[in-house]
Parts: C-alpha cells; structure tokens; sequence
C-alpha cells in the first residue's frame, strides 16, 4: 500500500473497502479515537473512519527526539496500565506507537507531527521541550513545543491538544461525529493572544497574525494533516465561529 492510493483494504475493516477523501467536517478515527480533518479514508457503508496515519502506518519508526527508541505501530495499547502520549501527554485510546525498551509512546498523529510548518507567511519549528514560557499555560518545559521563527511564539503541542478536547467533548465522547454544530467550535487562542499584545506594543498588527496562524497550523498537525490548513479547511471552520 502506498501513499495516494484512492482504495484500500485496512485490517481493522476488513468487510469493506476504504475509500481516501478530503473530510472539511471533523471526524473521529477509528483506529486512534482521537480528532481528524482533512486527508481520511473511510468505509462509506459504515460510520468508519481513519486518519491518513492510522490507516497506513509504518510498521516501525524512529523519532529524532528520541534517538534510542524504535516505536513500533500497534492496533491497540499494550498491556492494562494507562498510556500517555509523550508528545501531548493525553491518555492514549487506539492505535499507538510504543518504545518497547523504554515505554514510550506516542499517537500516530504525534508521532508525524512535522519538524517544521511552513505555509509561506508563518513558519514553526518542533522543540523536544519549551525554553520560552508557553503562550497559552504561561510555563516552559513541559510537552513538545512548537516555536515561530520570530521566537515570540511558543505553543505546547499538549495545550492545542487540551484545546481541541474541550472544544470537541462531543466527539471524543463519540456522540454525533457528523453534526453540523461541532464545526463552528474549532478551538482559538483570543485570550492568549490579548497577554501577547500587551508585552509587545511595536509588533503587535504581526505578531498577532502569526498567533492565530500559528495556532491553526498547529491543529491541523494534530489533527492528521497540515496541509488542511493550507487547503483552507481549517480556516473556513474558524470564520464561521
Ligand atoms: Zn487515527
Ligand atoms: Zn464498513
Ligand atoms: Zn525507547
Ligand atoms: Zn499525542
Ligand atoms: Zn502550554
């Protein structure tokens, strides 16, 4: 199976088909239970979705991060103890990557979490750990962090994770993947982005753009697909709120 193939056969579904599309409504995976948009294949007899990731894993990745660890992809979490993803911290339900050496483990989502998100205008790059204060919980260290090349931005990829939770209770709940409703409350950084205007009077008209840039880019990450952003999915959710 390749990258781009319009049809394939999964093993978690294996009586139908799965067909790619480009979903602009957001879904909930199958494979990770976790939030997607954009790229996903889907059975279309069943409520059955599944990130781009999750329906095409590698059987083993590394992470530049974690330079000893060979993850391996697994359909479900290992063992009966509660996993955390390493890269956002929230529990892990489906489909995983585990370090079995060391216990790691990362979402499939996270796992692909590009090193750099460059649409042109905004460009983020992927720390291990946060060396600036987060603008959104205010505290360094922490997750995985991306940071804008301005330096003035820096976002935990744990709090985007925690903003897409609150926003999408419904869905991670499992009601109502489909409703109409669900697309208007894609998460936004209004509150944070007022503290940043405040310390930075000269930069603010800039800074403020690339703030709620940033943001979207980095959901669109952790939702399976970057590039959602830049084929205006995201963003056409968040100018209906
Ligand atoms: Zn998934
Ligand atoms: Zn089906
Ligand atoms: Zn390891
Ligand atoms: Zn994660
Ligand atoms: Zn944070």
């Amino acid at each position: 199976m390749k990258y781009g193939e319009k049809e394939i056969t999964h093993f978690s579904h294996p009586q139908h088909k799965l067909r790619f599309e480009i979903s602009e409504a957001p879904f909930k995976c199958d494979g990770c239970k976790e939030v997607g948009i954009g790229s996903r294949y889907k059975c279309n007899s069943c409520n059955f979705d599944l990130h781009k990731h999750c329906a095409l894993p590698s059987p083993f990745k590394s992470h530049i991060f974690y330079p000893k660890c060979s993850f391996q992809f697994l359909p479900r979490t290992p063992g009966d103890i509660p996993r955390f993803c390493n890269a956002c911290e929230r529990d892990i339900n489906g489909s995983v990557y585990h370090c079995k050496s060391c216990g790691f483990d990362l979402h499939p989502t996270c796992a692909n979490l590009p090193s750099v998100l460059d649409d042109g205008e905004v460009k983020l790059h992927l720390y291990c750990k946060a060396s600036e204060p987060c603008q959104k919980c205010g505290r360094k260290g922490r997750s995985w962090t991306y940071r804008s090349t301005c330096k003035k931005y820096n976002l935990h990829v744990a709090c985007v994770r925690e903003m897409l939770v609150e926003s999408w209770q419904d869905i991670y709940l499992g009601h109502g993947s489909n409703s109409k409703k669900l697309e208007t409350r894609i998460p936004n950084l209004k509150g944070t982005v007022q503290t940043n205007q405040q310390r930075n009077k000269g930069k603010v008209k800039k800074c403020t753009a690339i703030a709620g840039m940033a943001v979207q880019f980095i959901i669109s990450a952790l939702l399976g697909d970057p590039t959602a952003l830049i084929a205006g999915v995201v963003g056409s959710l968040i100018s209906k709120a």
